[in-house]
């Protein structure tokens, strides 16, 4: 049976999209990938706010999250750690044999400025990885404020994972002063798995010419050299491309700034039901995440028993992940989803829950 997905990610795929990427194939080396290649990274460059290139790369997130380091870390990587997917990068960069050293919040809290600080202004650091939005604890770190503070800083590369952010809140990357700004797009975007894409800076770029070990299907050398002729290094995912294609032409019509509003929205009306659920938001006030809402499970009620039961009821429920699992479970709510479709899982789920007391 078909479940209608409300995990946090991959996401529900609207049928244009499919329509889209059962687009007659074509060849790479073709015009006609040339011009789908421009088409797509010109509106990611719009997105993003930025002139510097973004590059399409045929893998997961972490395929990409693995090449930056790999690219940037010459002297050693401040990872910054406030769950599992931001923990992993930092498993990701000792396993590419480079130096690294994990800065941790308690699961639950942002990475905060002053957490950034005190790390770099070590000066032990070339590079340093940020995940801007937890997925596994739906925390959001305040990503402006960080920025300021790794201004200070002009020798450590900015590497930041907007996986579950890109699309669903505003990213200023050149005023942001980013190196790298990531995502897969089986999240926030919309797509099925199996891209990811990302924004390197000019002196990002210039600095990955002198690393060496850098490799070859993450090489930023390769891909500039190839995105100038709006191309990639190796064959890319030509039909998630053209999916990817329709559904930035759906962002802008939709508006930027409308699609903003409407996962603040979302957030807030998943936060309040889980009060009135007479549950708590995992996430410290303040940094609820914007496109997942972390539930504590403070009633402690059997998050398998209603998981299973509403999967029969052709919903996918997800009950938290990793060291927080059935302590905690994660409402999505990004990407092509809307009010209504969180109102239809409210009533499922509060049809499975029992009584409060
Ligand atoms: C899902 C996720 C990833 C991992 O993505 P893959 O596509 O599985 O490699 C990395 N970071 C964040 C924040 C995520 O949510």
């Amino acid at each position: 049976m078909k479940k209608k997905l409300f995990i946090p990610g991959p996401v529900e795929v609207s049928a244009d999209v499919f329509a889209a990427m059962s687009s007659p194939m074509i060849g790479h080396r073709m015009p006609e990938y040339a011009q789908l290649h421009a088409s797509v990274t010109g509106q990611l460059q719009t997105l993003l706010h930025t002139q510097e290139p973004v590059f399409l790369s045929t893998s997961s997130a972490f395929g990409i999250m693995e090449g930056a380091v790999r690219n940037l870390v010459q002297k050693r990587c401040a990872n910054f750690g406030n769950g599992a997917f931001s923990a992993k990068w930092h498993d990701v960069t000792k396993r590419c044999g480079l130096e690294a050293d994990l800065f941790s919040a308690e699961w639950g809290q942002p990475i905060t400025p002053e957490l950034v600080d005190e790390a770099l202004s070590s000066g032990k650091y070339d590079a340093m990885t940020l995940v801007h939005n937890e997925t596994s604890t739906g925390v959001m770190s305040p990503l402006a404020s960080i920025a300021e503070v790794v201004k200070k800083y002009p020798e450590v590369s900015f590497i930041v994972d907007t996986v579950s952010s890109m699309t669903a809140v505003p990213i200023d990357f050149s005023v942001l002063g980013l190196d790298v700004c990531l995502a897969g797009v089986q999240k926030a975007f919309g797509l099925p798995p199996g891209l990811a894409v990302c924004a390197v800076s000019r002196k990002a770029l210039d600095k990955a010419k002198t690393t060496p070990n850098r490799g070859y299907y993450f090489d930023f050398e390769e891909f500039e050299i190839n995105d100038l002729k709006h191309n990639t290094p190796s064959t890319p995912c030509i039909s998630l491309i053209y999916g990817m294609d329709a559904q930035l032409k759906k962002m802008f019509t939709e508006g930027l700034q409308n699609r903003y509003e409407r996962h603040a929205c979302m957030a807030k009306m998943t936060r309040d039901w889980v009060i009135s659920q007479g549950f708590e938001i995992f996430a410290a006030e303040g940094y609820a995440s914007q496109t997942l809402t972390s539930v504590l499970n403070s009633r402690n009620v059997d998050l398998e028993k209603i998981k299973k039961q509403a999967g029969e009821r052709g919903f996918a429920m997800d009950n938290g992940y990793g060291k927080i699992k059935n302590k905690t479970f994660r409402i999505p709510h990004m990407a092509d989803m809307t009010a209504a479709d969180m109102q239809e899982y409210f009533a499922v789920l509060e049809e499975l829950m029992p009584p409060q007391k």
